[in-house]
């Protein structure tokens, strides 16, 4: 046993230089991807109670060369751990602005356009470049939605009420993304000027079969109502979700069933067809 406990000590050790080895070339790769443009923004529509679209939330993709399309979850994580999370999400908020003007010429004016902002990003920085990006291309600051985690606000909450401000006085408006799996109360949320919760997509799943998240919901929505935030749910993938949700007066719905993340050039029919309804 003892042998064997020195053996796995040595395979931990191995696995553990291997583990770091990789994820120093990944890094490598990582750069080299942003030199060479490789990562695209799909886009993925956000439809109010009327089932008409009102928003689009930009989600990153990395177009490998060898391995496909990639999803965030395979370099998002070493993009924050090495900091490139800053020069990806300036790529990213640029897609979503640009795209943003082509709303527009194509008819589709006053639909927000929502990035999703890492807590490594979110500092004076992040306020210089969302003020550039909405000067650049002439970006109506409504238009702009930062969906930010409860983590990001618990962490160090006076420094990211003060940078939020900042960003609000500009017109741009804040969603707090994948709601319900912090420990944020919505009492000390109100703290924070935040426009929408986004309630996360693991208590959406089970709604109408598991009544705890059923009653985890419920409660999000009522108490975001009497607090006069907007409620958002993400991860919509069948009617009966899609009923539940309505019949509690959700504003906002995101998900498979409407619509699944997309390249822009397929997301614009879609837009299209549906405002003509
Ligand atoms: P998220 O912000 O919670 O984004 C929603 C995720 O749920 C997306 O995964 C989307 O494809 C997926 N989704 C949407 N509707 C459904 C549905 O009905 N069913 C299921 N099963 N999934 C659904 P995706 O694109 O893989 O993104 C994963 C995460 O990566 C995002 O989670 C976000 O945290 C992060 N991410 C994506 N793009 C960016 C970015 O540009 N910057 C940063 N910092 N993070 C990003
Ligand atoms: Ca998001
Ligand atoms: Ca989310
Ligand atoms: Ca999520």
């Amino acid at each position: 046993a003892k042998r064997q406990g020195r053996n796995r000590a040595v395979s931990f050790q191995s696995e553990f230089v291997e583990g770091v080895s990789r994820r120093v070339q990944l890094v490598a790769e990582l750069r080299q991807a942003l030199e060479r443009d490789e990562f695209v923004a799909v886009f993925q529509p956000l439809f109010d109670s009327d089932e008409r679209p009102v928003a689009l939330e930009t989600l990153v993709r990395w177009q490998h060369p060898e391995r496909g399309l990639l999803p965030p979850g395979e370099f998002i994580p070493v993009c924050e751990e090495s900091g490139l999370i800053v020069e990806l999400g300036r790529r990213v908020l640029d897609q979503a602005a640009r795209h943003y003007r082509r709303l527009v010429d194509e008819g589709l004016p006053g639909l927000r356009v929502a990035v999703n902002v890492s807590p490594a990003q979110f500092n004076d920085e992040l306020v210089r470049h969302v003020t550039e990006t909405i000067q650049r291309h002439s970006l109506p600051p409504e238009a702009l939605e930062l969906e930010i985690t409860e983590g990001l606000l618990m962490q160090d909450p006076e420094r990211a009420i003060e940078l939020m401000r900042q960003i609000a006085a500009l017109g741009v408006s804040f969603s707090i993304d994948d709601f319900g799996t912090g420990y944020s109360s919505l009492a000390y949320l109100k703290r924070f000027p935040i426009d929408r919760l986004k309630i996360d997509r693991s208590f959406v799943r089970d709604l109408g079969s598991d009544e705890d998240d059923a009653a985890i919901c419920n409660s999000i929505i009522g108490l975001a109502q009497a607090l006069d935030i907007r409620t958002v749910a993400e991860g919509v993938e069948t009617v009966l979700q899609l009923d539940w949700l309505r019949a509690r007066n959700i504003d906002e719905v995101q998900g498979y069933l409407l619509g699944r993340p997309m390249p822009f050039e397929e997301l614009l029919p879609l837009l299209l067809r549906y405002l003509e309804r």
